[in-house]
């Protein structure tokens, strides 16, 4: 806390990793004598910059960009763009830190970083959008490549945002190549990497269920956000079989008391995809409740999927969802579920997965859009879809292997330390760096 003021998402994140990792390394001196926990907390290099842009009205706009290169010693430095107001150095560390294990945790040579800006998107035009990346991209781009850092996108950076920056890397080093993931399929993007994130905690789910002889279909499912990894998350629910009773949205929550199906879904997706409205607009248009200001996290269900934001689901929410017979939640999110609604999950009983291994098939997909790019191929959907497949059910097996004591498994302990020991060793194996 001395070390890094005013950083509290940073420090969530750094001590739930440390309270799995210390009784690990403790058994393994190895790690302890070459300090790599206290290593791996520290970023490799962290650049802040000023993003200037003329907005419609001729008027200079100010913005702040970064980028933080957390560990490059499994690969390249990977992790998403975030644009939003909320983000700041505490928020990119934490994703960065966060990042490390969960690309470990993929079993793909990626290493972690993650950056974005506290530009707002939200009302702005096409052009302002566009200007913005530019100049975005104007700073980022000397310290991006192929081999060095290859970002994504994340909350306010989609397909729209990943082209525009991507032209203006290209525009800027006259080099085609692979410096960001997320791109569109024509010029280099790969099939499933839009779905991959809600498809993959949707597999993730089914393979926590399935170690339990349980499985998705016939439950009740709450789903948060109506995001890219919400719909997609939904999206696959149905396809097993489950019954999506909510979406959500920064203004409240879409409640669907038959469960939404795949031609409700489809509705939803132009509303908030292509005409970027709010879901309350929805009410007009099918029978469904909308709750202004509400999470979903009251509505009785078996399996939660908060897919939205950081922090989204409290102590109160998790003690409402255990009483309403909940049991198990999957993050689509990152760090979505507070520290004290983890303690309550396990208090209760209820499976828990933290998103550096449930929501880890978007990074995967990115890590496999790479491959496709470097070899100039690109793979089919079903084949892509069968590796993010293998990959969730890998990533749920090394949980297993790592996180199981006294015929239970802790999942959280089970990513920590699957993530820790890959990058740990590489660490070990490189000295002191
Ligand atoms: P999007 O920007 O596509 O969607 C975010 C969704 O969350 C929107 O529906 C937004 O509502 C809602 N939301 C944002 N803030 C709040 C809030 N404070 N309260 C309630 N709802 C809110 O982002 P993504 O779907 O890409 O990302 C969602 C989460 O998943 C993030 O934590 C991200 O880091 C994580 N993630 C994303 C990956 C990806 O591949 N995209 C990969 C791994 C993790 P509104 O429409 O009103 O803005």
């Amino acid at each position: 806390v001395k070390r890094n003021p005013h950083e509290p998402e940073f420090h969530q994140a750094v001590k739930e990793v440390a309270e799995s990792v210390i009784p690990f390394i403790n058994k393994n001196p190895q790690y302890k004598l070459a300090h790599i926990l206290e290593r791996m907390t520290e970023p490799d290099k962290v650049v802040s910059f000023r993003v200037s842009w003329e907005d419609d009205d001729g008027n200079i706009r100010i913005n702040r960009g970064y980028r933080v290169q957390f560990n490059n010693s499994i690969g390249p430095y990977k992790g998403g763009l975030r644009f939003d107001p909320s983000v700041n150095l505490s928020v990119l560390k934490f994703l960065g830190f966060e990042q490390t294990f969960k690309n470990s945790l993929t079993t793909l040579p990626i290493g972690a970083g993650k950056g974005g800006s506290d530009f707002n998107p939200k009302g702005k035009s096409d052009r302002e959008i566009m200007r913005f990346c530019q100049s975005f991209m104007t700073q980022l781009y000397q310290h991006i490549g192929p081999n060095m850092d290859v970002p994504a996108g994340d909350i306010g950076v989609g397909s729209r945002e990943i082209s525009y920056l991507f032209g203006q890397y290209k525009r800027l080093t006259h080099q085609f190549e692979s410096v960001l993931t997320g791109k569109s399929l024509e010029f280099g993007g790969s099939l499933i990497r839009t779905e991959a994130t809600g498809y993959g905690n949707a597999y993730f789910m089914q393979a926590m269920l399935a170690h339990q002889k349980e499985e998705i279909a016939g439950k009740a499912c709450l789903v948060s956000g109506s995001g890219n990894v919400a719909l997609h998350c939904a999206e696959k629910i149905i396809q097993l079989g489950g019954k999506v009773l909510t979406l959500s949205d920064s203004s409240g929550t879409l409640y669907v008391a038959e469960g939404i199906d795949q031609t409700k879904l489809d509705i939803i997706k132009d509303v908030k995809t292509r005409q970027r409205k709010r879901l309350s607009v929805l009410t007009e248009q099918f029978t469904c409740e909308f709750y202004e200001g509400k999470k979903p996290w009251h509505i009785q269900a078996e399996l939660a999927f908060p897919c939205a934001t950081q922090n989204e689901l409290t102590e109160q929410d998790a003690i409402t969802l255990a009483d309403n017979g909940c049991i198990a939640v999957s993050e689509g999110a990152n760090m979505p579920c507070t520290p004290e609604s983890v303690q309550i999950f396990s208090e209760r009983g209820v499976l828990y997965a933290p998103g550096k291994a449930s929501n880890a098939g978007g990074v995967a997909v990115s890590a496999l859009e790479m491959s496709q790019n470097s070899i100039r191929m690109s793979w089919s959907e079903q084949e892509l879809e069968q590796k993010l497949h293998d990959i969730m059910q890998q990533i749920h097996d090394q949980c297993v292997k790592y996180g199981s004591k006294n015929g239970q498994i802790n999942y959280v302990d089970g990513a920590n330390i699957a993530g820790f020991i890959k990058v740990a060793d590489a660490m070990l194996a490189y000295g002191v760096v």
